[in-house]
């Protein structure tokens, strides 16, 4: 006999990236438990992917590594997982208040003199719901460019696989370094001119590679452009080339915070304020991003 039809029902979240509230459906079994298995075993760029393709598929494709910044994706996941799994995750943190007598003055180690360190495993509950999309204060005005009296450029914050990507270059320049190092000092009497011109060839990809990824994450960067008449947007109206063209002649004060831009992404996070039930001591955290969660 065929097992009765199960479906599921939906919920919507607003968020201010998007006009209309997003759509979603809770995660099955069979997702749940990919999540789970990629956890378990996989490195942090297959979590990252599985929890986006489960993300994708509950809200029909609208929410993917691809289509919006990491901060979104990472928020939709969390009311996803809310919804489909538990709002209270525990976690444990360590406590590095100090000991205190009856009379409140501080305990010393005999030995070393030392304050002695609390050191209790403190069992916290994290209550999920309290998460929420936290915006550096100047993100509005730095993502807004103004090149010319009529020409703009708006920046957002990279996608999940715009980082995957970024990391991925930045993984192949940890191994160009290396190898340099283990040329020069692979001999004793040091590296020969074989050795050097070898250096030399690797210094130089170096510093392409290294620039490579500054443009990307430039171009990475990029909403869209526009002026009195359109709207650019990459891929559809320029490609990395010509954005590279483009901005090499706008005047070079108009990028002068782009660095501060890259610096405050908008992230998902908390405050957790956190007492210890052995000393007393209270702490605050500060969970950003998916794995300050997870972990
Ligand atoms: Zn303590």
């Amino acid at each position: 006999m065929a097992l009765p039809s199960v479906k599921n029902a939906t919920f919507t979240i607003k968020v201010q990236e998007f006009q209309k509230p997003i759509k979603i459906r809770p995660m099955i079994l069979a997702e749940h438990k990919a999540i789970q298995m990629s956890t378990d075993v996989g490195q942090e760029s297959d979590v990252a992917l599985t929890i986006a393709n489960v993300t994708a598929s509950c809200t029909d494709g609208l929410v993917t590594a691809q289509s919006v910044p990491q901060y979104l994706l990472d928020f939709v996941f969390l009311q996803l997982y809310i919804s489909s799994v538990e709002n209270v995750i525990n976690s444990r943190y360590r406590c590095y208040g100090h000991l205190k007598d009856e009379e409140g003055n501080l305990k010393y180690d005999e030995e070393t003199k030392d304050p002695i360190v609390c050191d209790n495993s403190i069992e916290v509950k994290i209550p999920l719901d309290t998460a929420t999309i936290i915006y550096p204060e100047e993100f509005n005005d730095l993502k807004v460019i103004q090149i010319t009296d009529t020409v703009k450029l708006y920046l957002k914050s990279l996608s999940l696989q715009n980082n995957l990507d970024v990391s991925e270059l930045r993984v192949k320049i940890v191994d160009i370094i290396n190898e340099i190092d283990e040329i020069s000092i692979a001999k004793e009497e040091g590296p020969d001119e074989a050795d050097k011109a070898k250096i030399k060839e690797l210094t130089d990809k170096l510093i392409g590679m290294r620039q490579e990824i500054k443009d990307l994450y430039f171009y990475y960067s990029v909403d869209h452009i526009e002026d009195a008449d359109n709207i650019y947007k990459p891929e559809t109206d320029f490609n990395l080339q010509e954005f590279l063209e483009w901005s090499g002649n706008c005047p070079s004060a108009s990028f002068n915070r782009l660095e501060d831009f890259y610096q405050n992404v908008p992230t998902v996070g908390m405050d957790l304020h956190i007492q210890c039930p052995k000393c007393g001591n209270k702490s605050d955290t500060k969970l950003r991003g998916l794995k300050d969660f997870f972990s």
